[in-house]
Order: structure tokens, then C-alpha cells, then sequence
């Protein structure tokens, strides 16, 4: 394949970008996908052609980056060479980066299928720049507002992008999430349904109903099994709206805390025992996601299965860091189902009475408004038996501290230290013996305590990871 001198000229300045950002050891993953779109617009579209086993699209409000890192475990298990926006460089710069410095020097890909995380505003731009063969549509529930407005234009985009406009790529989609579903009516392209086949019981109601209350007919939906959230075996009863059947379905998982969870799955008629280390039922979700979309794009479900109990949890998604004296698990949080969902898994296996750290920023990247805070539900998720002091941090540590009082945790054991390094003091000196500390940090927070590990040498510099 030949390129233009324009195309080659700005593949050299994106390593070279690369090159800077790492000696000046500014982590900017999306600056060299800048400098090579202002060289060689469309850059982006002309290489990820070059990916002709597959071009796996993964978006969705809570999960994707998990997601993407179980289906690149299984690509690669299967023999497939794959370019994966591994860093989390989930806009149109950061997919342009992961493409063109994935090339050598004559704008060779060294991989011949592409994975891409994309965040769920971004689904319409980049579907245009790679084109996928396979678009896993994961969930969807309310992110920060001020980056997205309501979840109504969301829906829009993907109708748009899926529904609208005839597409090639396999849709593989989340039956159990309604407001997925709802986003994909009346697409006339074939669909692969994944979900869980629970149990059914009396009277589910979901948790967490604020994001999917209504059906699009606008009676309150019901449901008869729920896995978490709003997710579940969901119907109608005013018009007949139900989830859609199931091509690929997972049983109850069973879990282990955070040591992760055990369940079996059914594709094309034959069952499979999958153990996980990643916790809680929505990694089970995101196992059973990234399993349907690559049997979907070509991968025999037995080789699917084989790596998925060796995958640990992706950065910040519990992760566990341990110096010699100490150990934290970390987890990010970002919006209210996620930290509901973790601090729930946190609190499965944590010792009774024991202390937390909540690290709030309120950064560009963290969402500058931090009123959803108070669409989380602590009031179901804590009581005050289940910790004996939640350590508050971060430049909205007394914000985090109003909301607990608020939620009914004695004031009393609600600790406001802002700084950092302090906050993981205070929440050291108060822990008990060899318990694991559980923090719960927004994204700005979460880089700034793991350059504080770095510098301790509790981890390794990030691009290692
Ligand atoms: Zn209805």
C-alpha cells in the first residue's frame, strides 16, 4: 500500500509527539492523533482500512473500558494481531493516536484487526472514521450532565448512527438494559441480544430506577427478574414492550467479593462455566458482552472462553496496589451507577466497621459539576454499621462529607482531609490490621494518587501498566 508524503510526514510527527510528551513526561495518550489529523486530515479513516479481520466498535456509559480489555484478551488468545485504544483515549484523537503510532515508518499497520473503546457521545464520529464490523452497544445510564446533557440525546445518537442509516457492522446489544434497547427500535439490520437469564421473581424493583423508569410508551416499567440497576428481565405492561429474546445469556453469577464471580454462559446452544476475577454483577455483564461480540466478529466460543479467569481488573476498576505495609484496592468513579455499583462490591468483603476514602475532584476531566454525587444512593448502599469512618479528599471533600450527613452517616465519623497524601494517611492510621482500603476516586483524583504510588514505588509509571 502506498501513501502520500503528507500521510507519512505526519506519521513521523506523531511519534516524535510522542516521543516529547514522554520525555517532558506530560502523559498527553491524544496529542500525537492531533498533530497527525491537522497534518493528514481523514488519516484516521485511510489506516483503520488496513484492519481487515475486524473492527470492533465499544461503547456504553458504565464498563467499556473493561469490555474492550476482556475482548482484547480474547482476540489475542484466538491468534488475532489487534490495535486496542488500550490507554483509554476514547475520542476521535485518541483513536487517531492508537492508529497511527501502531504504524511503522511506510504507514504500515502492524495489526490487522482494530478495538476501539469509544465514549458514548462519540459513537456517530467515529463509526464514520472506522467503520466497524462490530459495534458492541454495552448500556447506558446518566454520566456527568454537564459533558452530555440528557441521556434522551444519547439515545438519539446511537438511533442515528444504528437505526437511521443502514450499517454493515453486526450489532451486538444489551437486551437487559431497556434504554439500549429503546435506542435500537426498528432496526432492520440483524441483531445479536446478550443478557441474563435469572430467575424470575415477584415484584423486582430495580434499585436504582431512576435512569430507565419509563417505557417509551411512558407507563413505569416492570420487571421479573433484575440482574442490578435497571438491568433485567424488563417489560411493559400498557403496550407489550419486553426485552427481546436472547442469543447469548449468562445464569446467575455467584459472587466472590471482590475476588471476582462464577457463572455459565450459552452460545449457539452450548454451555460454558466462566470464572472471573473481576468483581460484581455488572463485570459479569461486561465478561458476557465482550464473549457475544467476539463469537459475533469470528471467534469459535471455546477459544472465546479459555482466557477469561486470567484477566485481572483494568486500572482503577478495583484494582488491588500493595506496598509492604499497606494494600488499597482503587476504584473510579464517574457517575451514580458506577459508584453504587462499587461501593457495593467494596462492602461485600470489607470487615465490618471498616474505613473507606472517598477522593472528589471537580476538574475539566472529572465533570466540573459534582451535583450528581446526590444522585447516588448511599442511603441504600451504606449504613452507618458497615464503616467505622469514611475519609473525605479531594478539592470536593467537603462536598462528598454534605452528602454522606445528608444520607444519614454520623457526622462524626465523616473525616475532611482534602489533601491526598493526608487523606491516605488519615485512612491508614484509622484502618485495622491487614484490611484492604477501598478508594473511591474521580478521574483527576485517581491520577494524582497514582503518581503519589508511583513516586512511593508501589507502581510502575503508567504507560507500563
Ligand atoms: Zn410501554
Amino acid at each position: 500500500m502506498s501513501y502520500s508524503l503528507r500521510l507519512l510526514t505526519a506519521i513521523a510527527a506523531a511519534k516524535a509527539a510522542r516521543t516529547l510528551s514522554r520525555i517532558c513526561r506530560h502523559g498527553g495518550s491524544t496529542f500525537p492523533g492531533i498533530v497527525a489529523e491537522h497534518i493528514a486530515p481523514g488519516i484516521s479513516r485511510q489506516l483503520a482500512q488496513q484492519l481487515t479481520r475486524g473492527r470492533f466498535l465499544v461503547s456504553g456509559t458504565n464498563g467499556k473500558t473493561t469490555t474492550t480489555r476482556v475482548l482484547s484478551a480474547i482476540l489475542r488468545h484466538a491468534g488475532w494481531r489487534v490495535v486496542h485504544n488500550r490507554q483509554g483515549a476514547n475520542l476521535p484523537s485518541g483513536i487517531a493516536a492508537t492508529l497511527v503510532l501502531a504504524t511503522d515508518p511506510l504507514g504500515s499497520l502492524n495489526a490487522y484487526a482494530g478495538l476501539f473503546e469509544v465514549d458514548e457521545a462519540y459513537v456517530p464520529a467515529i463509526t464514520t472514521i472506522i467503520q466497524p464490523t462490530v459495534a458492541l452497544l454495552h448500556n447506558l445510564s446518566r454520566d456527568q450532565l454537564d459533558r452530555y446533557g440528557e441521556l434522551d440525546h444519547l439515545l438519539r445518537l446511537w438511533r442515528e448512527t444504528f437505526v437511521d442509516h443502514p450499517t454493515s457492522a453486526t450489532v451486538v446489544a444489551n437486551a437487559d438494559d431497556p434504554l439500549v434497547v429503546r435506542a435500537l427500535e426498528h432496526i432492520e439490520t440483524p441483531i445479536v441480544w446478550y443478557g441474563f437469564s435469572l430467575p424470575e421473581s415477584q415484584n423486582s424493583t430495580p434499585i436504582d430506577f431512576t435512569d430507565a423508569r419509563y417505557c417509551s410508551c411512558g407507563a413505569v416499567l416492570s420487571y421479573r427478574s433484575i440482574l442490578y440497576g435497571h438491568f433485567g428481565q424488563w417489560y411493559c405492561r400498557q403496550c407489550g414492550r419486553e426485552r427481546p429474546p436472547l442469543d447469548v445469556s449468562g445464569s446467575q453469577p455467584i459472587l466472590r467479593g471482590a475476588a471476582g464471580s462464577r457463572f455459565s454462559a450459552k452460545i449457539a446452544d452450548a454451555h460454558f462455566d466462566i470464572t472471573i476475577q473481576l468483581p460484581g454483577f455488572y463485570n459479569a455483564a461486561n465478561v458476557l458482552g465482550a464473549l457475544a461480540a467476539a463469537v459475533a466478529g469470528g471467534v469459535p466460543p471455546n477459544t472465546a472462553v479459555a482466557p477469561l479467569a486470567q484477566i485481572s481488573p483494568a486500572y482503577g476498576r478495583g484494582e488491588l496496589v500493595e506496598s509492604e505495609s499497606h494494600r488499597l484496592r482503587l476504584w473510579l468513579v464517574k457517575n451514580p451507577m458506577g459508584f453504587l455499583q462499587a461501593l457495593t462490591t467494596a462492602l461485600y468483603d470489607q470487615s465490618p466497621r471498616g474505613v473507606l476514602l472517598m477522593a472528589i475532584n471537580d476538574r475539566i476531566a472529572d465533570g466540573q459539576d459534582v451535583s450528581w454525587l446526590w444522585d447516588v444512593d448511599f442511603e441504600k448502599a451504606l449504613t452507618a454499621d458497615s464503616f467505622s469512618a469514611i475519609v473525605c479528599s479531594g478539592t470536593r471533600a467537603c462536598d462528598i462529607a454534605v452528602r454522606l450527613k445528608y444520607a444519614g452517616m454520623p457526622v462524626d465519623r465523616l473525616i475532611i482531609r482534602e489533601q491526598l497524601l493526608t487523606g491516605v494517611e488519615t485512612a491508614f492510621a484509622l484502618a485495622q490490621g491487614d484490611s484492604i482500603l477501598p478508594v473511591f476516586a474521580t478521574y483527576t483524583a485517581m491520577r494524582a494518587l497514582r503518581e503519589l504510588f508511583v513516586r512511593l514505588r508501589w507502581v510502575g509509571p503508567e504507560w507500563e501498566v
